[in-house]
């Protein structure tokens, strides 16, 4: 069978021409081309009207042919202009006729909204690997659709809502990412040569904003939320990687939080100079980074390390926030970088619930003091489902943000900018 993928992300710059590699994607699609499915992907962004979709469908459709519109699969911190895009993609329905499946982490953690997305027939909610897979196999087969397990499935108006499966248990049994269907000319690390790889699934810290979360407690008895890759198929995978693209000259690894299991990273951190060797970054926790750990990262050819602060105003972090970081910890993150000659990078974020132009300005001013190497700002934008949502100012009451994100930017900018 014939699936397109209609790939649509916060993981993409809204130009449309930035993309970051997301890596349970990658494997989804390489587990459907390793049972035969025939897999094309696309990116759909602020630029692509409703012809150029239309067009890229109808020139990679069959006879038997899914759409798949997803967001990410892995863990996202952010919303979507989920109304605006769907605006585009709803109408491939009544075009083409073909059965619409809406996977994701935002399908995951608002089920109620994605079934009732005009054209969409089925939701898929949590990993992806085993459930679609099986869901393809069966729509092949002409079999019953109805009881498979992690996807809603809409039939002549009733919505059947199917439980999760358990959580994939040994990540090395799956096959390796396809990069080479993803627009790697187009990403981010990519493009300029670095590889991104990921070793794990999970985080077990509880920042609000983000859907790590609410994943662990939806699979809460489903399985261990936090999984490692073993060394060995880690290195296996990147030397594979490394042959298919022979002018990749550093690796990032993207993991929410690297080396989190001291055993593993022992290994790991001894094995790596000798068994792939290139100079590599990771994110980070603030509390990981004492002196002996950076030390032993840099020896083992780490370069540059990525830090969620989100904040350099306390009360954004941790009362806001909740990420439980205080400013000792950051100083000691500075500290233990510079000592060991990492480049470091922090994440923030403005535009935040609450946030009055006295946070703004402490929290610019704490975050040059630190003088990190570089600071990535993103605005937030309330992902729906999160413990995190945008205060309603007439109730004072959390509301959900929903319809375009521009509303948070022209909210943040009238706040600051235009008053
Ligand atoms: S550290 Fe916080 S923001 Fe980062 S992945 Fe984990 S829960 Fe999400």
């Amino acid at each position: 069978m014939r699936v397109l993928f209609l790939y649509t992300s916060t993981n993409m710059c809204r130009d449309g021409n930035l993309w970051y590699y997301d890596e349970a994607t990658a494997v989804v699609v390489s587990c459907l081309r390793t049972v035969g499915h025939t897999v094309h992907f696309r990116t759909v962004d602020d630029r692509d009207t409703y012809e150029d979709i239309a067009g890229w469908v109808a020139s990679h459709a069959g006879e038997r042919t899914l759409l798949v519109f997803m967001t990410s699969l892995m863990f996202s911190a952010f919303g979507h202009d989920l109304p605006d895009t769907f605006e585009r993609v709803s109408p491939l329905k009544k075009t083409f006729g073909f059965p619409m499946a809406f996977v994701g982490v935002h399908a995951t953690l608002n089920p109620d909204r994605a079934i009732a997305y005009e054209g969409i027939d089925f939701i898929g909610r949590g990993e992806m690997e085993e459930a679609l897979v099986e869901f393809c196999d069966t729509l092949e087969a002409g079999g019953r659709m109805k009881d498979i397990r992690n996807f809603w499935v809409k039939e002549n108006g009733t919505v059947h809502r199917n439980p999760l499966r358990p959580l994939v248990e040994r990540l090395d049994r799956l096959p390796f990412p396809a990069r080479d269907l993803l627009p790697t000319a187009r990403m981010a690390n990519e493009r300029d040569h670095i590889l991104t790889v990921v070793a794990s699934r999970g985080c077990p810290m509880t920042c609000n904003f983000c859907s790590n979360p609410v994943l662990r407690d939806l699979y809460q008895g489903k399985g261990k939320y936090f999984r490692l890759k073993r060394v060995e198929y880690l290195f296996a995978e990147i030397r594979a990687a490394l042959e298919a693209d022979k002018g990749i000259r550093a690796i990032f690894f993207q993991d929410d939080v690297f080396c989190l299991s001291p055993g593993w990273t022992r290994d790991f951190l001894a094995r790596y100079p000798e068994e792939v060797g290139l100079p590599w970054g990771c994110n980070l926790l603030a509390r990981q980074a004492s002196p002996a750990f950076t030390t032993a990262l840099r020896r083992s050819g780490c370069r540059q390390v990525q830090v969620g602060i989100e904040s350099g105003s306390p009360h954004l972090r941790n009362v806001v926030l909740n990420k439980g970081i205080s400013n000792r910890e950051i100083q000691q993150v500075i500290d233990a970088c510079r000592k060991a000659d990492l480049f470091v990078t922090f994440y923030a974020m403005t535009g935040l619930p609450g946030e009055t132009r006295s946070h703004l300005v402490e929290s610019i001013r704490n975050l040059a003091r630190y003088r990190p190497d570089m600071i990535q700002i993103q605005m937030w934008e309330a992902l729906e489902g999160s413990g995190l949502q945008e205060s309603d100012p007439a109730t004072g009451k959390d509301s959900p943000v929903h319809g375009p994100p521009v509303r948070n930017r022209r909210a943040w900018r009238d706040r600051f900018f235009f008053r």
